[in-house]
Order: C-alpha cells, then sequence, then structure tokens
C-alpha cells in the first residue's frame, strides 16, 4: 500500500504550478494586501489566468476538468502562502462551482460556467444577520411575480469575495409559512441590484473581503432556479458538506505555512547560548509534537477528500478535518509565534499573520460546535440499536 499522502499527476502538476503561483504572484503582495485589507485585482486575474479558478469545471465549459482532490490541494498549496487567496479560490471552486455544476440546469451551466472559468468571481450567499448556525432562519425572501420570474428582496452578511464578486449563489424563502423547505437557490448576477452594503474589519484573513450585501426588489429570471424550487436547503447542506473539506484545507496549509516559516528560523537564523535555538531538546520536542499534529490534520483532510472522490458517505469524516485543521492550525501559528520569539510577534513576519488568520477556521462553513454536533450525531445514530 502507498501513502494516502502520495497524489496522481494532475493533482501534483497543479501543486508545482500553484507553488511557482505563490512565489512570484502571491507573496510580494500579502504585507501589502493585509495591511490594505483589499485583495488585488491581479491576483484574482492572475488565478483565473493560471487555470485555478475552475478546476472541477468540464473543459467543454473552459475547465480544468480535474479532481476534487486537485482542488482542495490547490486550496492547501495557497494557505501555506497566503489563507486570504486561498478562501477566495476555495469559495469560488468548491462552493460556487460545484453548486452550479451539480444542480444547474443545462442554461444555467452554458451561462454561468464559462465567465466562472475565465474572469467572474463567484460568491455563496447564505448567511444573514439573523441566521448563521441556524442558517434556515434566513429571512430574505422571493417573490413569485405572475410570469414566473422571481424579486428577491432582503439582506446577506458574512459574503467571502462579496466585494469583488459578479456571480453569487443567493438563497432566499420563497414560501415561508413552509419553513426551511420554501427555501430556493438562485444564480443572481451582480448588475441585477445586488448591492454591496459594508465591508467588515476583521482580526484575519484581511485581504478576503467578507460583505454586507442588500436585494433591494432584486428580479431574478424564472431560469436562474437553481436545482429544484424549494430544495435550496438541500443543496446549501451538500454543498457546504463538501466545503469543509475546502476549509481543512486551507488550515492544513495554513499551519504548514507557519511551520516552515518558523522551523527554518529556529535552525538557521538564530542562536542563543552559542547554539541554534532550535537545537534545544524543549524546542524540538514542541517540533516534532507540531509536525505529528500536521500530518494528521493532512491525513483527515485527504481521507475525506479521497472517500468523497469515491462517491462514498464523507460527511462525518469532512467535519472530523475541518474541525482537527482549524485547531492544527491555530495551535501551529501560536507555537511558530513563541518559537520566532519577539520577531515573530512583529508585523515584519508572516507568523504574526498566519496566527490571526488561523481563528476564522473554527467559525465559517460551521463552527466547531456545528462539527462536533455533526459528529455525535452520526455516531449516535452508528451506536443506537433501538
Ligand atoms: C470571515 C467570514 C467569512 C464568511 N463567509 C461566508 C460566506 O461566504 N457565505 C456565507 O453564507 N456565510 C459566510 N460566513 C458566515 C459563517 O458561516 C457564520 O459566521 C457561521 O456559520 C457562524 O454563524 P454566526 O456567526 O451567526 O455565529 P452563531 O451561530 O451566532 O454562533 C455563536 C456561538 O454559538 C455557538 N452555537 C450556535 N448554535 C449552537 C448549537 N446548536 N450548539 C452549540 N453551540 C452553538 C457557535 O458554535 C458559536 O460559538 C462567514 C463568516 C465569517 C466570519
Amino acid at each position: 500500500m502507498t501513502s494516502i499522502l502520495e497524489f496522481d499527476e494532475d493533482v501534483e502538476m497543479f501543486r508545482s504550478v500553484v507553488s511557482r503561483f505563490n512565489a512570484e504572484v502571491v507573496a510580494p503582495q500579502v504585507e501589502k494586501m493585509d495591511e490594505e485589507e483589499h485583495i488585488d485585482p491581479s491576483i484574482i486575474s492572475a488565478l483565473f489566468e493560471t487555470g485555478l479558478m475552475a478546476v472541477e469545471t468540464p473543459e467543454e465549459y473552459g475547465g480544468a476538468g480535474a479532481s476534487f482532490t486537485a482542488a482542495v490541494a490547490i486550496v492547501e498549496e495557497l494557505a501555506k502562502c497566503d489563507p486570504s487567496v486561498s478562501v477566495l479560490n476555495d469559495v469560488h471552486n468548491t462552493l460556487v462551482n460545484t453548486c452550479v455544476r451539480k444542480w444547474g440546469s443545462d442554461y444555467i451551466k452554458e451561462t454561468y460556467l464559462p465567465q466562472l472559468s475565465t474572469d467572474k468571481l463567484g460568491a455563496f450567499a447564505l448567511s444573514e444577520p439573523s441566521a448563521g448556525s441556524d442558517a434556515f432562519a434566513l429571512r430574505t425572501r422571493a417573490r413569485k411575480m405572475s410570469d414566473g420570474d422571481f424579486v428577491i428582496e432582503g439582506g446577506k452578511m458574512w459574503i467571502t469575495n462579496g466585494a469583488e464578486a459578479e456571480i453569487f449563489v443567493v438563497f432566499a424563502n420563497a414560501e415561508p409559512e413552509k419553513g426551511y423547505r420554501g427555501i430556493t437557490a438562485f444564480v443572481v448576477e451582480k448588475s441585477w441590484g445586488v448591492k454591496v452594503v459594508k465591508k467588515e474589519k476583521k482580526l484575519g484573513i484581511r485581504a478576503s473581503s467578507t460583505a454586507v450585501l442588500a436585494f433591494d426588489e432584486v428580479r431574478v429570471p424564472k431560469q436562474n432556479v437553481l436545482g429544484i424550487y424549494g430544495q435550496g436547503y438541500k443543496i446549501a447542506i451538500e454543498c457546504l458538506n463538501e466545503g469543509r473539506i475546502g476549509i481543512a484545507a486551507q488550515m492544513t496549509g495554513l499551519a504548514q505555512g507557519a511551520f516552515d516559516r518558523a522551523v527554518s528560523y529556529v535552525f538557521n537564523d538564530r542562536q542563543q547560548f552559542g547554539k541554534y535555538v532550535g537545537e534545544f531538546q524543549g524546542m524540538q520536542f514542541q517540533i516534532a509534537q507540531i509536525a505529528s499534529e500536521i500530518e494528521a490534520a493532512r491525513l483527515l483532510l485527504y481521507n475525506a477528500a479521497r472517500i468523497k472522490e469515491a462517491g462514498g458517505e464523507f460527511v462525518k469524516e469532512a467535519a472530523m478535518a475541518k474541525l482537527i485543521g482549524s485547531q492544527v492550525a491555530e495551535k501551529t501559528a501560536s507555537k511558530a509565534v513563541e518559537w520566532m520569539g519577539g520577531v515573530g510577534f512583529t508585523r515584519d513576519e508572516t507568523v504574526e499573520k498566519f496566527y490571526r488568520d488561523a481563528k476564522i477556521g473554527a467559525i465559517y462553513e460551521g463552527t466547531s460546535n456545528i462539527q462536533l454536533q455533526t459528529i455525535a450525531r452520526l455516531i449516535q445514530k452508528q451506536y443506537t440499536l433501538r
């Protein structure tokens, strides 16, 4: 048997493309983008031009027709350099492209996949002020008009890529009296009237936009209903189950990025008491512990990806990968700051940013409590005899 961490040629090819992309395109801008809380538009264009924004999209729609594992490997690799660029790519690929590819009619696929492959950024708009962990408490309404078209009225919050996106997957309730069974998903173009009301100022992933959106009587043609009318809740659940593997990848990459920087520093750059600080056993044991935990997070990540790719039940494994990935990222980035001493605490060093960026892993696409709830529910189901 070979290691689960050995990948096919396609995946390795994407990894080396992203590694070069990080060094040449992303790294020179990371600090500036974090300070300015803004993603440089040239990075978004370069992601499209390099073929990283339509990984699983079939070639007939302008995509690479590659695997889910390739998509998450790209997210992991980008996060080693900048978790903000990583989540931009992740939301576009694993949420938006996936929703359109899996649930879109021929019309929707033919209209939007080529745009999402070439230059139009996507966003996934589910959360609202009143609907976070309880996502189906959403209050945005879709009113059906006499000609069959819809008018969307309401507001969304916390939308990643919200400031730059031109194509939105939007969840709105068309029949509130039916509860969550009234929730319907739509593909909405920004030019139809989606307004960016505010960009949040955040602790971490500051270059990634997180927007409040307003839908003020936005008219959406009936052919832009995504999937079956009234089954938007299913699309949201299925998409987020899969998307969690993407966040696990972002967190694993972040941990590796922080580890790489700090470990190189302790073995090459800093001496105390006449030795490189990495040579003290007190440091070596910590480094060994963290290296083992990153390996564990990566194994959970690619185990979940492999089960999903094979068409198996992966919900528990995806929740575990995200839960542990976010914990390992936080711990690794914290240790990396400590290992670099005062230097690690300054904004001149990337580990300070990784430490701030790590916190989001325990919050979005389901908080850690929600992951634990999912894991516990599935364990209970497995062990209950009655
Ligand atoms: C930077 C950022 C980007 C985001 N991007 C997107 C996006 O692109 N699209 C989108 O739709 N949403 C997005 N979100 C929203 C994100 O998914 C929610 O923030 C998340 O689901 C948590 O919801 P909440 O913030 O309302 O927290 P709440 O649901 O209010 O949770 C508060 C606390 O209560 C706990 N809690 C809640 N319910 C339970 C329960 N049943 N059992 C135990 N504990 C519970 C939570 O674990 C948490 O600790 C983003 C959020 C952020 C911060």
